[in-house]
């Protein structure tokens, strides 16, 4: 089905394969984080809009659940070969939106089309479970079958990736979609739906409304809305968890994070401060499996100070420069809250030997925020305790593995977690202790592949079906069971 190339100025909701103007009239600006230049309006539409999205849905859906498996994969075949073949635009575009660099960028797309091809292996996920005499002549099978119209709410740092954890899946599985894109990122998903659409989804399969809180509460609260995925900061996501589990959804909420990486006096220092460095200040820290806290195992200044010395040589700037690694922040406001917290950990006594702050240009030149570092941050202090969510690096000081373990422990937050070292013996004890979900083994971001679950523990997650692999097929399905007695 043929398209029209979606409004750039003011952007439009895609319901039942058209785009639509949004009931409101409240609009937001989407500038460039790098430049301040305006790319487009996005509308803060209502529930009436969101409404309007659940109805085509709920119809499209009475079609789609019937369609062949291999037919809805050969959808996702198609979609892989269109994302494939407009990689380097819709790398382009995120640089816009997002403002991280293109090298991330392109990266981040890859990440997505992998979703794409898990996807396509829905003739395999789907499959279900038989077993033959259960009891005398009695057979029992089990059969998957969608769950109806489900709802995607996601977040700005990544445009691309965690829409495509979600909607292949979920339609693939048989369900129809309503995406409720950042408000801050929203104009890559409009080029989503051009291409899912021009892969073949009929229309109402894959919706779009855009907007904020309302449109949120509107997928939370209506009854024809069976499932919620979520991916969003720790408060919001708590909401949406709480919210939608008592409107009986089934729901999977992602959530914030605050990543440890323990460097053992062993470790090899050059490549470990390659990845932290990486890490930490790649995307501007505005990933939730960056490293924002590295714990020094025994007396390894010469860590502290190597560290100091790449972030003092790191190139700050626009992504779409190739020198760049460390882009802005993706609004002012954002960066006067991480000012904030800079000033709260020099008054809670850190050490502070990179600021951050002197690099800050005029927002109307672009949100940049220097590499910040606190050496001898204590794991009481806000700076430690909290997700910045920026460009911000704690050093704990411990004098063993087990103390930096316990500095995971008591974290609230369990996404991901690294450990630096050659010991066999510390990665043991690092895998079977480290109280998070991803974990990292001389690995400066240990996030997990499409095939694989996005597991966070503890209040990086809410739920208990993660995003991505078997997981997000038995998120996407619900099961069905046969009992059948053939002695009649
Ligand atoms: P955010 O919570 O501000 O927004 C996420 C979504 O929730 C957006 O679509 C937004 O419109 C909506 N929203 C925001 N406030 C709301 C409210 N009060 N009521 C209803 N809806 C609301 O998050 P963000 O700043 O866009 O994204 C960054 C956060 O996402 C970080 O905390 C990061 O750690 C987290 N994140 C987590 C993962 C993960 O896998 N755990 C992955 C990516 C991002």
């Amino acid at each position: 089905m043929a398209v029209t190339k979606s409004d750039t100025k003011l952007l439009k909701n895609f319901i039942n394969g058209e785009w639509v103007e949004s009931e409101s009239s409240e609009q937001l600006e989407v500038p460039n984080p790098a430049t301040g230049e305006l790319l487009a309006r996005v509308p803060i539409s209502t529930k009436k809009d969101v409404d309007k999205a659940v109805k085509a849905a709920e119809a499209a859906f009475q079609t789609w659940k019937n369609v062949p498996v291999p037919k809805r994969a050969r959808i996702m075949y198609k979609f892989h070969h269109l994302l494939n073949e407009n990689h380097e635009e819709l790398a382009h575009l995120l640089v816009q939106e997002n403002g991280k660099a293109f090298k991330e960028a392109y990266g981040e797309i890859q990440r997505g089309i992998e979703c794409v091809e898990f996807a396509a292996g829905a003739p395999t996920h789907l499959m279900g479970e038989t077993l033959s005499n259960i009891a005398e002549d009695i057979d029992s099978e089990m059969f998957r079958y969608p769950l109806g119209v489900v709802g995607g709410i996601t977040p700005f740092n990544f445009p691309m990736m965690v829409p495509l954890w979600m909607f292949p899946l979920a339609i693939v599985c048989g369900n129809t979609f309503i995406l409720k894109p950042s408000e801050r990122t929203p104009i890559l998903a409009n080029r989503l739906a051009e291409l899912i659409t021009e892969a073949g989804a009929p229309k109402g399969v894959f919706n779009i409304v855009h907007g904020a809180h309302d449109v949120v509460n509107g997928l939370l609260d209506h009854e024809d809305i069976k499932a919620i995925s979520f991916v969003g900061s720790q408060p919001v996501a708590k909401y949406v968890y709480q919210t939608a589990a008592q409107n009986g959804k089934r729901v999977q909420a992602l959530s914030g994070a605050k990543n440890h990486h323990i460097v053992m006096p062993d470790a090899d220092l050059d490549k470990a401060v390659q990845n932290i460095i990486s890490s930490t200040f790649g995307s501007a820290g505005q990933r939730c499996m960056a490293c924002s806290a590295v714990v020094v195992v025994g007396e390894n200044d010469a860590l502290v100070q190597a560290l100091r010395e790449k972030a003092d040589g790191l190139t700050i700037g626009n992504g779409m420069d190739e020198e760049t690694l460390l882009t802005p922040v993706i609004r002012e406001s954002h960066r006067e809250k991480v000012v904030g917290y800079i000033e709260k950990g020099v008054q809670e006594g850190a050490a502070l030997i990179r600021d951050g702050r002197q690099e800050m240009t005029d927002s109307k030149d672009g949100n940049f925020l220097g590499p910040t570092i606190f050496d001898h941050v204590t794991p009481q202090m806000t700076i430690a305790k909290e997700e910045i969510f920026a460009p911000v690096l704690s050093l704990l000081r411990a004098e063993s593995l087990d103390e930096g373990l316990d500095y995971i422990r008591k974290s609230r937050y369990g996404n991901g977690a690294t450990l630096y070292t050659k010991d066999a013996s510390a990665v043991r004890k690092f895998r079977e202790e480290a109280d998070a979900g991803m974990l990292g083994i001389n690995v400066g971001v240990p996030a997990t592949m499409a095939f694989f679950p996005f597991s966070g523990w503890k209040d990086s997650f809410y739920g208990d079906l993660h995003v991505n692999g078997k997981d997000g097929i038995n998120f996407y399905t619900r099961k069905k069971m046969i009992t059948s007695r053939y002695d009649y």
